[in-house]
């Protein structure tokens, strides 16, 4: 089978920390966080520098990660010097492609069945540590599922869901590769099949993004890693594509413990909002793809109300659980519409075109930041928003 998608034209501008993209409102640095996973020291240093460098807030991504807008021309070598020394840029060559979702309070939440979290650290490393896979694109994703399928579905190149305690499927560009392997050999099994990849696109002479775009991408790479490695198989059906939505609000841990998974409008996080999700924690945090920041190991939910009170949202009813945007005026130049500022004011009147369907604004046809799944568009063109 032939995949039938975008032949890429133009060079991979995927914005890092170090490389970063020339927006309307200034330079953008986009820092990886793999994992989502992030201690509060950290967040703290990313909250400072976006109050001093920049525009004074951080926006979460979703693929966990999280951006600085509105940085003067030059401030990236600061901002570089800060993550560095902040244990946030292990990799100057590589920051790019540290692109790890990993299941959102895997081993402290039920659902799961094993907890994937040493999993982003050995992926992270095994990744900086190849030279050769400084040369995948920037849009590489590593998905690393404990089995409820919370990230396993949102398309990643490369992913890992576990079975069960002791198996471990590999997904290939979102869809069961039918190569196992037990949690031990899992990492190892997901780096091959990442080499595999780059290898496969070296070959093709391919500028592709995505695995997705290579001809017969993930055959191709079972078949790379087949050949490399002993690998068990079994039959690809079987492997569901169901994707659980994020959750929201005050969530209890399998230990006792409490966890608060505090949904940010529009992915804005300010730097006054960052410091005291920081400090509200038992000192680490971590950034989910729902554009929200799970804080755990509370002994109760009583910060729910100081989170609420900072703008933050817990109650899982909320609009903003359904409602995300690119980022528009003023921060791109092809926007037709402050997009933000209307989805807010349609927000606090309860006159949100879609109703109580997920709807993402968008200031052109691009269409930025669209969450997957169903969702309605709501898009800026001359005579006033459409909806498709
Ligand atoms: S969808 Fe259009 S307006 Fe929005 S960020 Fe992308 S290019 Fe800019």
């Amino acid at each position: 089978m032939t995949a039938q998608l975008p032949i890429r034209d133009r060079a991979d501008a995927c914005p890092g920390a170090l490389q970063t993209h020339s927006a309307a409102d200034g330079e953008l640095a986009r820092v990886r966080i793999p994992g989502g996973l992030l201690t509060a020291d950290r967040l703290r240093v990313l909250a400072a520098a976006a109050r001093e460098l920049g525009d004074g807030a951080l926006e979460l991504t979703s693929r966990g990660n999280l951006q600085l807008r509105g940085l003067a021309p030059g401030a990236e070598a600061e901002l570089g010097e800060r993550l560095a020394a902040a244990g946030l840029l292990p990799s100057a060559t590589h920051e790019r492609i540290r692109n790890v979702l990993a299941s959102t309070l895997s081993g402290r939440t039920a659902g799961g069945v094993l907890d994937v979290t040493p999993w982003v650290a050995a992926l992270d490393a095994g990744l900086c540590a190849d030279p050769a896979l400084a040369e995948l694109p920037g849009r590489y994703l590593a998905t690393l599922d404990d089995g409820r399928r919370d990230v396993a579905g949102l398309g990643g190149d490369v992913g890992l869901v576990a079975l069960d305690a002791g198996t471990v499927a590999l997904t290939l560009a979102g869809a069961g590769s039918g190569l196992r392997a037990g949690p031990d050999d899992a990492v190892d099994l997901a780096l091959a099949a990442t080499r595999a990849f780059l290898a496969e696109r070296t070959a093709q002479a391919s500028s592709a993004w995505r695995l997705a775009e290579l001809d017969e991408g993930p055959a191709r790479v079972v078949d790379r890693v087949s050949a490399s490695m002993r690998v068990p198989r079994a039959e690809v059906a079987g492997l569901p594509r169901v994707q659980v939505p994020p959750p929201a609000g005050v969530v209890p841990q399998t230990d006792g413990r409490t966890a608060l998974v505090v949904v940010v409008p529009l992915g804005r996080l300010t730097a006054e909002q960052a410091e005291l999700l920081a400090a509200t924690s038992a000192g680490t945090l971590q950034v989910t793809p729902g554009r929200a920041v799970a804080v755990p190991d509370l002994p109760d939910g009583s910060a729910a109300a100081d989170l609420t009170a900072a703008g933050l949202v817990l109650d899982p009813a909320s609009p903003w659980l359904r409602v995300t945007a690119c980022a528009g005026r003023p921060g791109c130049a092809k926007s037709l519409a402050d997009v933000r500022s209307d989805a807010v004011r349609a927000v606090a009147d309860g006159t949100l075109p879609a109703g109580g369907a997920r709807q993402h604004w968008a200031g052109c046809a691009r269409r930025c930041g669209r969450p997957r799944g169903e969702v309605v568009d709501v898009v800026a063109t001359p005579a006033g928003y459409a909806l498709s």
